[in-house]
């Protein structure tokens, strides 16, 4: 947190990418590991490299259903070869004789002493034998020994987050568990006493509690184990209590709601209490108040209550930190590039993250189009866009500028 500091400038706030660099920098990985079979490895980061225990393909193989020769066998064109055996995939043959082929199907051994695979299509069956019409190149439709992966080779590299594809690379290994980070818990506190659960009558002045759902839905689909002990009281000793017993179960506590300067805005005063606070403004919209620091010993981060503030924010800022938290490698995505489908005329004071959808464009960079409605409190513009994209403050642009692009698929993952 202290080298935060350096970041403000003339006007106490702080740049976006400063508040990232920040949060990205005071996260420490967790290091305990557990083993979890390839079953329930989907989404779990890996705690160690992954090095191949073999060559794959264990041995050259055919490519192709058809009949295995020696290249030199088959002349100009128009030889005519005895079929002296059939292999089929999992029942290895014996060596080639020369000057006969082996009938062979896909993923088949090669017989020792054939180099290449003819078609079926491509040769006239006649009898025992077959006709091939042309000169056959050694090689042709056989795939080589370790053409995947070869022994010795890093496969997969600890911090990777699982995906299908990986898993089933794992398998192809034999390989059926890996050694995963733990879970990375994290509390979630929604203060406000206005806010109502989903499936209760809404009385007067109230809303529901959508912040709660966006986030559990957020930290489960980025792996975390979520604890979550329900609405926090706007009193500072119902906020207080709130956040002690949060941090001490779980590796990271996140609020929403209450952290700017209100008298019903009770976070900032409670973390104070119950550990250390620093609470930013980051130059940016929508967002802007952004707290960090510990409660107890538990890292503690406190999101905006705006509904799209929030998920911003915990796009931003949050993600990167609980990223490293789970011991991944990349904390943040690279951007795509898109073009602003409008002009920016007046230079903006704070950064924008303004909420678009991509419209693809034959041989350019795709465009982005805006959501009519940009208001923090805008949650159905997150569910019409594709993405974010970022207007550095302090410049106007021409319609059709490229700028950086994060799609929330990118950013949530
Ligand atoms: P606050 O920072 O607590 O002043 O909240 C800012 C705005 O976000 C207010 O309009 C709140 O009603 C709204 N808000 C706070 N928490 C939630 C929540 N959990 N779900 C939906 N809206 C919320
Ligand atoms: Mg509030």
């Amino acid at each position: 947190m202290n080298g935060a500091d350096r970041c403000f400038t003339g006007d106490g706030m702080m740049a976006a990418d400063d508040a990232r660099r920040a949060l990205i920098e005071a996260a420490v990985p967790l290091t305990e590991f557990e083993r979890v079979h390839l079953t329930a490895a989907l989404g779990r980061v890996l705690a160690s490299d992954v090095t191949s225990p073999l060559d794959v393909p264990g041995h050259d193989n055919s490519a192709m259903d058809g009949y295995a020769v020696r290249a030199a066998d088959t002349g100009e064109g128009g030889a005519l070869l005895p079929v002296s055996q059939r292999i089929a995939a999992g029942h290895p043959g014996g060596p080639l004789a020369p000057g006969t082929a082996a009938r062979i199907f896909t993923g088949a051994p090669m017989p020792e002493g054939a180099d290449a695979v003819v078609m079926q299509e491509e040769v006239e069956v006649d009898g025992e034998r077959i006709r091939i019409g042309r000169r056959v190149e050694s090689g042709e439709n056989v795939r080589p020994r370790a053409n995947d992966v070869a022994r010795g080779d890093v496969v997969l590299r600890a911090g990777e987050r699982l995906r299908p594809q990986m898993i089933g690379l794992l398998a192809s290994l034999g390989i059926p568990e890996v050694e995963v980070v733990r879970r990375l818990r994290v509390a979630l506190l929604n203060t406000g006493d206005e806010i109502i659960e989903p499936g209760l009558p809404l009385a007067e002045g109230q809303i529901y509690n959508s912040n709660r759902y966006t986030l559990t839905a957020a930290l489960q689909q980025l792996g975390c184990e979520v604890v979550d002990p329900g609405p926090v009281e706007d009193t500072l000793e119902a906020t207080r209590a709130a956040l002690r017993e949060a941090a001490a179960q779980a590796d990271l506590v996140v609020t929403s709601g209450g952290v700017s300067v209100g008298e019903e805005d009770h976070i900032r005063a409670a973390v104070e209490a119950e550990g250390e606070l620093a609470l930013w403004r980051v130059r940016m919209k929508p967002g802007k108040p952004l707290a960090f620091g510990r409660v107890g010993d538990t890292p503690f981060i406190g999101l905006p209550g705006n509904p799209v503030s929030v998920f911003v924010t915990l796009c931003l800022f949050g993600v990167p930190f609980i990223r490293i938290a789970e011991g991944r490698r990349v904390a943040f995505p690279e951007p795509m590039r898109a073009r602003l489908a409008h002009a920016v005329e007046k230079p903006l004071k704070r950064r924008e993250f303004i909420r678009v959808r991509l419209e693809h464009q034959a041989d350019d960079l795709p465009r982005a189009v805006p959501f009519p409605r940009q208001g923090s409190d805008v949650l159905s513009s997150t569910v019409w866009a594709d993405g974010i994209l970022e207007i550095p403050e302090g410049m106007t642009y021409p319609e059709g500028t490229a700028l950086n692009f994060w799609s929330f698929e990118s950013l949530l993952q």
